[in-house]
């Protein structure tokens, strides 16, 4: 097995979740840029050094590659793994809307990795644990209309990100961010297409709508950056098309895989990124019927968007290839 951007914020993670879950790895490869080579990373008590990823890196074997090193590094390395026989689960936007790449969340369309010729795509953050919450519903009610708006951590930009609100904090220009970060919101993540729209927001739509099988979803996003290291939280408005009870939705989201609801506003209770983050589940509260549309319904939803909306959905991707 292989990790490509090893030395990054998902790398890392991913390096601590493959321990913590106890995959089976008989020689782990670590990739990262030149500047990194011969940098140790621990693994289950041994020291591993980082090497220099090249055309050559993926010639000795490898079954698997987690791939998290930016969209660029995917596109050109890739194809060149896949080539050699290695199974790549890509973290970045490159191949996630392929119509060859699958782009799987275990808990939602775990068989789509059957469909893959060597790439399997790792959905955006956001939309992984929002789709981990809608599926069941959407199973139950079929959702007709989905509105999100998302709060998402720094953490979710990678170290430069965590840097960033660091340093502004000590009123240095963001070098990251388009704006300062610290006491600060700001509603653009990614770059701005034509129609206003950014393109984190058309990645919330194009894969939830891949991810659920319903190309037709009528979806629309805003995604925001919030001062907070980790965790992204997603606010969630749904339209039905099936009438609901919220105590049944209730019931429905405390039986699904991988979600935890935690809904008891009497006693100050629901998801926080505080208590999400380090975390593998994805939090689901303050589940009410939104009065003002037939059939809907508010929900907030948080998770640790280096582990599960990251790291532990890549590798919880390659259990699936292993099995
Ligand atoms: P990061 O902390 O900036 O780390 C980037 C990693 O990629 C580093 O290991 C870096 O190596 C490596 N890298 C960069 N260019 C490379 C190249 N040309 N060849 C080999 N390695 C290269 O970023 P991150 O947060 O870990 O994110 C990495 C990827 O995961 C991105 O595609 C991101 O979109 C995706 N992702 C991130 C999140 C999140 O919440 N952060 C969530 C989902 C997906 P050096 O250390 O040597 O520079």
């Amino acid at each position: 097995m292989a990790i490509v951007g090893a030395t990054g914020l998902v790398g890392t993670t991913m390096l601590q979740v493959l321990q913590q879950r106890k995959l089976p790895v008989d020689n782990l490869l670590l990739f990262a840029t030149e500047r990194s080579a011969g940098k140790l990373l621990k693994y289950n008590n041994t020291e591993i050094a980082v090497q220099a990823l090249n055309a050559n890196s993926f010639d000795d074997g490898i079954n698997i590659a987690l791939f998290s090193a930016g969209a660029a590094t995917s596109k050109e390395f890739a194809p060149i793994a896949a080539k050699k026989g290695c199974v790549v689960v890509d973290n970045s936007s490159a191949w996630r809307m392929d119509t060859t790449v699958p782009l799987v969340v275990p808990e939602v369309n775990p068989n789509d990795v059957q469909n893959h010729s060597g790439i399997i795509a790792n959905p955006n953050c956001s939309t992984i644990q929002a789709v981990v919450v809608l599926n069941p519903l959407h199973k139950v009610y079929n959702i007709k209309r989905v509105v999100y708006t998302t709060f998402q951590a720094v953490s979710g930009a990678g170290n430069g990100g965590l840097n960033d609100l660091q340093q502004t904090s000590q009123k240095n220009p963001p070098q990251h961010f388009p704006h300062a970060i610290a006491n600060n919101c700001i509603p653009q993540i990614d770059s701005f297409d034509e129609s206003g729209y950014t393109f984190e927001e058309l990645k919330m739509i194009n894969e939830t709508r891949k991810i659920l099988h319903e190309p037709q979803l009528k979806i629309t996003a805003t995604t925001v950056r919030v001062p907070i290291t980790f965790g992204h939280s997603v606010s969630v408005n749904l339209t039905f098309e099936n009438p609901f009870e919220v105590a049944e939705v209730r019931s429905i989201l405390q039986d699904a895989p991988g979600v935890i609801v935690q809904d008891d506003p009497a006693n100050n209770i629901y998801p926080m990124p505080i208590t999400a983050a380090g975390t593998d589940s994805v939090y689901v509260g303050r589940i009410r019927r939104d009065f003002s549309e037939e059939n809907s319904l508010n929900l907030w939803i948080v998770a640790d968007n280096i582990r599960k909306g990251a790291a532990t959905n890549a590798v919880q991707i390659a259990e699936l290839i292993q099995n």
